[in-house]
This record gives structure tokens, C-alpha cells and sequence, in this order.
């Protein structure tokens, strides 16, 4: 399988990343909500489905061989492992959507993402940030679907993700959740316009980033 063309009319893509805990999936399902022309890539991964989820909704839920076939085929754009599970985004996920013109929407983890911007350097890559470590481990337990082992494996990958953050385009803090949203669809909008200068200012990554950390630190 081959990378889709980035032809003329061609669908955008657009990733959203951040620690797990901070808000991704809530945030891609008010703005799939939203935004009609948004359509959200469906991963593979070798994780067990939790309450709730559906095969071929929320994931395709595969075997870890079935997962190494796909992998060794070239059937992913980008693939990883997270917290002992192998995640990936197949070409397919991201072909249908973008050959009839749609957005797609790819909520994956840091690694991941670096190897979007590598296949596919068009892609608009949003990164989210808690408004502190303590509310990102606070929405983790809030959240009730993780055991305490599996947030401590999570919060102690929020360094590195963190450090990810600057191969990014944009940053956007989830404090209150309906101002994010709409932050998040001002990103897609300004894509969309092929006017990324009009929000550089506010929502570009580096100056994002700065901002977050002299406020962290700040709190101690
Ligand atoms: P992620 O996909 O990044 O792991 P989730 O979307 O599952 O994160 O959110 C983690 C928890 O935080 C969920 O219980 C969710 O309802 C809650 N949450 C998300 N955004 C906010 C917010 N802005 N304020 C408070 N709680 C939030
Ligand atoms: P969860 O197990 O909580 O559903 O996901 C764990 C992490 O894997 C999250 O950060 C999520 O965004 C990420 N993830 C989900 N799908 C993919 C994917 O296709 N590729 C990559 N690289 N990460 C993914």
C-alpha cells in the first residue's frame, strides 16, 4: 500500500496528541460533533477493549500477530508501542476520508506523531496540554477506567511526551473544555483557510509551551 497523494482538494489531516489523561478523546468527539467535514481515523491496536468500546468504533481490537503482519506489510502510517500496547494508524483508516475530500482526525500518542510529520509533512499537528500535572493525574483516576498501576506507567511518560511537544505545530490548554473545543476548531478552520499565520501568535507551539511552563513553575 502506498501513501494517498497530497493533490489539490485533497482532505487535511490533522493530529491531536497529548499525555493521556489530558482530554484527547473528549475533545475529538466535541469537535467530530461540531464539525461535519471532520471525519476521525480508527486505529488498530493489541490492547483489550475496556467497558464500552466497540471493535472497529473505537479501535479494531487485534492479536499482536495480526498487528506484526500489518506492520511488516507497510499497512500503517504510523505505529507504536504505549504502555506495553501496540498502537497504529493504517493507511486505510486515512485514505477513504481523504479521497472524498474529508478531514481526518488521528488521536495517537507522541511517537506517532513523529512519524506523521515525517510520511506526511502537510499534516497540522495540535498538541494538548493539561493546565497542571496534578489535574492530568487527577483526570486519569476521575476517569475510573485505568488500575493505579497503569496511571503510574502513564504519568511517568508525561516528561518525554512533553519534551515531544516541539516538533508540533500548535498547543492548545484543556482547562475549561468548551473553550478548548472551540480553540481546537479555530486551528482546523485557520488549516483549512491556509491561514496558519492568523493564529500563530496564540496558539503556536513554542510560544504555547513557554507560557505552560513559566506558568507551571510558577505554581511549584
Ligand atoms: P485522553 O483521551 O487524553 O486520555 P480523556 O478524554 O479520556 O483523555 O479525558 C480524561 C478525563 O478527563 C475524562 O474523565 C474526561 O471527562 C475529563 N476531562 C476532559 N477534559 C476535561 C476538562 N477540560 N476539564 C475537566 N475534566 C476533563
Ligand atoms: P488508550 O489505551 O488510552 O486508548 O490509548 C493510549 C495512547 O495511545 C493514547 O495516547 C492514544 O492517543 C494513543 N493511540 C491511540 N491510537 C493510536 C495510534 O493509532 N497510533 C499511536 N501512535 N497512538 C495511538
Amino acid at each position: 500500500m502506498s501513501a494517498p497523494r497530497n493533490e489539490e482538494g485533497q482532505g487535511h489531516v490533522f493530529v491531536i496528541a497529548a499525555p493521556s489523561g489530558t482530554g484527547k478523546t473528549t475533545i475529538c468527539r466535541r469537535i467530530l460533533e461540531e464539525d461535519e467535514g471532520l471525519e476521525i481515523s480508527v486505529s488498530h491496536t493489541t490492547r483489550s477493549p475496556r467497558g464500552g468500546e466497540e471493535d472497529g468504533v473505537h479501535y479494531h481490537f487485534v492479536s499482536g500477530k495480526s498487528f506484526r503482519a500489518l506492520a511488516v506489510s507497510d499497512g500503517f502510517l504510523e505505529h507504536a508501542e504505549y504502555g506495553g500496547n501496540a498502537y497504529g494508524t493504517s493507511w486505510s483508516a486515512i485514505e477513504v476520508p481523504l479521497e472524498s475530500g474529508r478531514d481526518v482526525v488521528l488521536e495517537i500518542e507522541v511517537q506517532g506523531a513523529a512519524q506523521v510529520r515525517e510520511r506526511r509533512p502537510d499534516a497540522c499537528l495540535v498538541f494538548l496540554l493539561p493546565p497542571s500535572l496534578e489535574s492530568l493525574e487527577e483526570r486519569l483516576r476521575g476517569r475510573g477506567t485505568d488500575e493505579e498501576s497503569v496511571i503510574e506507567r502513564r504519568m511517568a511518560l508525561v516528561d518525554r511526551e512533553l519534551a515531544a511537544a516541539k516538533i508540533f505545530d500548535f498547543a492548545i490548554v484543556n482547562d475549561d473544555l468548551e473553550t478548548a473545543v472551540q480553540q481546537v476548531l479555530e486551528v482546523v478552520a485557520a488549516v483549512r483557510a491556509g491561514r496558519e499565520d492568523t493564529i500563530e501568535g496564540v496558539y503556536g507551539q513554542s510560544g504555547v509551551l513557554t507560557r505552560w511552563n513559566r506558568q507551571i513553575n510558577a505554581q511549584g
